[in-house]
């Protein structure tokens, strides 16, 4: 029985034939499209970590978990200047303002910064302030503002709709590509299923991961704060996400500052500069020891 609009991965070239992989055989089966956001390269030689706050909510909390996040060794600052919120009732992020902060930041750190924009009215002032745009869960399928983040000339991370297929995935990143904007880098950040709410906020689908990288050149990375929504969950889920392949990383961090308020938003799956660390030596660690391996196997090779 043929049902109307259903779609399986057989129809990915007709769907999405600029970024998948058959349509594009120069990329060959592994070889990864690298997306650049100034010396931070996705799909380049190490995992990329983006970190920073869920909302740039004020400017001595955003430098203070930038300076956080920078001390840590992250590549990247992260922070939301206009939040996507469950009701209109609760804080919706600082707009402009934000904006001007995420700047402050970048100058003070030296990262580059990724922001949401969730309104193609908007997707030219943001671009004026973001080194990279950021299209959320939410608005993974507004194929209005897609389009329009397809022809801002900027970097796009593009979350994975809560409930999108890999198909649905993919035709959203066609869109942006379809502008002629082929600098995606794509992001699995948990999906609904049973479990979600029950112990973790959604389940992380880290089974996509290796999905993905059969079927486009795009990078992926893993968002594993909104994916847990438990800080404890946050470093063990990036290891694994990392083991999967994960090109990299999107973590929200709180400042350490005695005394200083919980964050407004998202705050149970903030994890703190210490932590990251962690991750980030994790990495680090994990590279040495290939490139280790790598080199003792061309000498055996060599000897032999
Ligand atoms: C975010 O990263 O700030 C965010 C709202 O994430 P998501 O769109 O994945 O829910
Ligand atoms: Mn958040």
């Amino acid at each position: 029985m043929k049902i109307a609009g259903s779609t399986s991965l057989e129809d990915l070239p007709r769907i999405c034939p600029l970024i998948c992989r058959q349509g594009n055989p120069q990329y060959g089966e592994a070889e990864t499209h690298v997306v650049e956001v100034g010396s931070v390269r996705f799909g380049g030689e190490r995992p990329v970590v983006i970190a920073g706050p869920c909302a740039a909510e004020g400017r001595e909390q955003t430098l203070a978990v930038a300076e956080g996040v920078r001390a840590a060794g992250a590549d990247m600052l992260r922070g939301g200047a206009y939040k996507p919120r469950t009701s209109p009732h609760d804080f919706q992020g600082l707009g402009e303002e934000g904006l001007e902060i995420l700047r402050l930041a970048r100058e003070a750190t030296g990262l580059p910064i990724v922001t949401e924009v969730m309104d193609t009215r908007l997707v030219d002032k943001v671009a004026e302030y973001a080194d990279m745009l950021q299209v959320g869960s939410r608005n993974m399928q507004n194929y209005p503002l897609l389009k329009e983040v397809g022809r801002a000339g900027k970097p796009v991370l593009l979350k994975r709709g809560m409930a999108a297929s890999l198909c649905e995935w993919l035709g959203a990143a066609e869109y942006i590509a379809a502008e002629g904007n082929y600098d995606i880098v794509l992001c699995e950040r948990g999906i609904k299923a049973y479990p979600s709410g029950e112990y973790s906020r959604y389940v992380l689908d880290l089974n996509v991961v290796p999905a993905v990288k059969l079927h486009t050149f795009l990078p992926i990375i893993v968002d594993p704060s909104h994916a847990t929504g438990v800080a404890s969950m946050v470093e063990p889920a990036s290891r694994a996400a990392i083991e999967f392949g994960s090109q990299g990383l999107i973590i929200e961090v709180a400042a350490d500052i005695p005394g200083q308020a919980k964050p407004r938003c998202d705050a149970a799956q903030a994890i703190d500069p210490l932590t990251l660390k962690r991750i980030v030596d994790f990495i680090d660690r994990r590279e040495r020891e290939f490139a280790e391996r790598a080199l003792a196997a061309s000498e055996t090779a060599c000897v032999q």
